[in-house]
């Protein structure tokens, strides 16, 4: 099931080295057979952005939740 051109998704495939079939590179196990694998272009530029998003997340989520506190007490 190929492709003629190369999608983006398809740049991103990468063999296992365990069962020889295809695993994505940011993948830290392969789909198949479960093995180890090592993303090679893994980006820590990426993480650190999703480390932020999720900091982001946490305290919008805290301050939404004090609101929610607050309101409750004052009313
Ligand atoms: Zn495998």
């Amino acid at each position: 099931m190929k492709k003629k051109s190369a999608t983006a998704y398809e740049k991103h495939i990468i063999k296992c080295p365990a069962c020889g079939k295809d695993a994505l590179d940011h993948m830290t196990e392969c789909p198949s057979c479960k093995a180890k694998l090592t993303p090679l272009n893994y980006q820590p530029m990426d993480s650190s952005v999703t480390r932020k998003i999720r900091l982001v997340l946490t305290v919008v989520l805290i301050i939404a939740f004090a609101i929610f506190l607050i309101i409750k007490y004052l009313f």
